[in-house]
């Protein structure tokens, strides 16, 4: 069966086309999809009995199974969905003042193994497709009966390890005809691919870019992301100051505050050296436990001096809030499956 919620507008009007569907009906299609919720082809009145029997029978619109719901004490709500294999991911929606934003998973497990992180220590097992990125949010918008303001991808999965799927999702979800996302309401993070972050910038999408840096000593950059044996940090940076060039928008870079790690005083002024100057800003994110995680979580993180000394360069900072700890619900907490957690 084909899942038509991996189809752009266009790819969906020629697959229309090449089984004599005409090439309007793709309208309609998308419109009792993203516009009216309408998932069931019977229920698509205006097309004709012949194409509702056609789409009946090669046809499916694949939304998730929630196999689970869990609710954080600070109203985070994190989604276990079952995809058509029976593969198991997870979603999380995040109550902000602006509204309500979603963050998605791109991959079943992740390949990149990086240290801090419980989506990559079950392994990958594959990539998830446009659909599957799509279905996360209509499932939880349904679910909910809530309506989505922002997606950002940077849940289970490295975006950039799946970039065709990845690309495929931006165009619909910010198509008008599709989910209609602003592309500045639209995020994906990376942990440093550096040949797709120069295939991103030639498509001058108006999409967030983020880049999990963490760290800006290579040597402990290999530690804690291994991509950093083959992406270093210098190419990553000249790789972000051609995507800046290129699109003008600002880059957030991510920095996972690891207490006696990466956040003493000279991390921070080698960070405010190797972004002077750059469009950008950094998002420090107190890092949160995992249950196989090496570090010493307990250790007070230095997260005011640190961004002390960020502002004093000159470098723009925002720290995270927290939410969703105390379900697993956080940065790098997320897998692919529930196991029993800390
Ligand atoms: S932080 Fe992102 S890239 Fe690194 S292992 Fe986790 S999901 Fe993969």
């Amino acid at each position: 069966m084909i899942d038509l919620l991996n189809f752009t507008l266009e790819q969906l009007t020629d697959y229309l086309l090449e089984n004599n569907i005409s090439k309007f009906k793709s309208k309609q299609v998308f419109d009792w999809i993203y516009k009216k919720n309408i998932y069931r082809f019977d229920e698509m009145t205006n097309l004709s009995k012949d194409d509702r029997a056609f789409l009946n029978e090669h046809c499916t619109i694949g939304l998730l199974m929630v196999k689970d719901q869990m609710t954080s004490k600070d109203g985070t709500k994190k989604f276990l969905l079952e995809l058509k294999d029976g593969q198991l991911i997870e979603t999380v929606l995040m109550e902000y003042t602006y509204g309500l934003s979603i963050c998605i998973s791109s991959q079943v497990g992740c390949k990149m193994g990086c240290e801090f992180c419980a989506s990559t220590k079950l392994g990958f097992e594959r990539n998830l497709t446009a659909g599957e990125m799509i279905a996360q949010i209509m499932t939880v918008n349904q679910t909910l009966g809530m309506s989505i303001d922002r997606v950002v991808v940077m849940g289970i999965g490295e975006p950039f390890d799946n970039f065709e799927h990845f690309i495929n999702f931006i165009k619909i979800a910010n198509d008008h005809h599709g989910l209609d996302i602003g592309g500045r309401k639209l995020t994906v993070s990376t942990c440093g691919i550096v040949p797709k972050i120069y295939e991103f910038a030639d498509m001058k999408l108006q999409v967030n870019l983020s880049i999990s840096l963490h760290e800006t000593d290579d040597a402990k950059r290999n530690e804690l992301m291994p991509v950093n044996r083959k992406y270093p940090v210098s190419d990553i940076i000249e790789a972000c100051r051609y995507y800046i060039e290129k699109t003008n928008r600002r880059i957030s870079f991510e920095y996972a505050l690891i207490g006696g790690e990466n956040d003493s005083d000279s991390s921070a002024k080698n960070l405010s050296v190797l972004l002077k100057g750059m469009l950008c800003y950094v998002n420090v994110i107190p890092v949160n436990k995992i249950a196989e995680g090496k570090f010493n979580y307990d250790k007070k993180k230095n997260i005011e001096g640190f961004c002390g000394i960020l502002r004093k360069n000159g470098i723009m900072v925002t720290v995270r809030r927290e939410l969703g700890s105390d379900i697993n619900a956080s940065c790098g907490q997320l897998r692919r499956s529930h196991i029993d957690g800390v």
